[in-house]
């Protein structure tokens, strides 16, 4: 069992994933919350307050989300290709388990 660092399994479905961990726990998270966690250079600098964080959040509820196609990158992350764009940043493991415990829905 590991430390829940690592991302073992992507599930997609049309509106969310789920996510599981190397410790064992699994999460079902929807994409408009990955999103509005994008970590591309040009979200990341939309989160550094509530307010923006809003903003970025209404921006993305408009958009039409798609599945994306996901692409793993080394051992510690992956990247999301979304069909509306934003598509250059990559999301860690770490990153999508923070992302998890806060947004998502701890699944049994
Ligand atoms: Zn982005």
């Amino acid at each position: 069992m590991g430390d829940g660092n690592i991302l073992t399994d992507l599930e997609r479905s049309d509106e969310n994933c789920i996510l599981r961990f190397d410790d064992g726990k699994s999460y079902k998270l929807s994409y408009l919350s990955i999103r509005s966690r994008c970590q591309c250079a040009k979200c990341k600098p939309r989160q550094e307050n509530e307010q923006r964080i809003i903003e970025l959040e209404e921006e993305i509820s408009r958009l039409m989300l798609e599945k994306p196609k996901v692409e793993l990158v080394g051992r510690y992350g992956i990247r999301f290709e979304w069909p509306t764009g934003c598509s250059s940043g990559i999301h860690s493991f770490t990153h999508l388990r923070k992302v998890s415990e806060e947004l998502g829905e701890q699944l049994d």
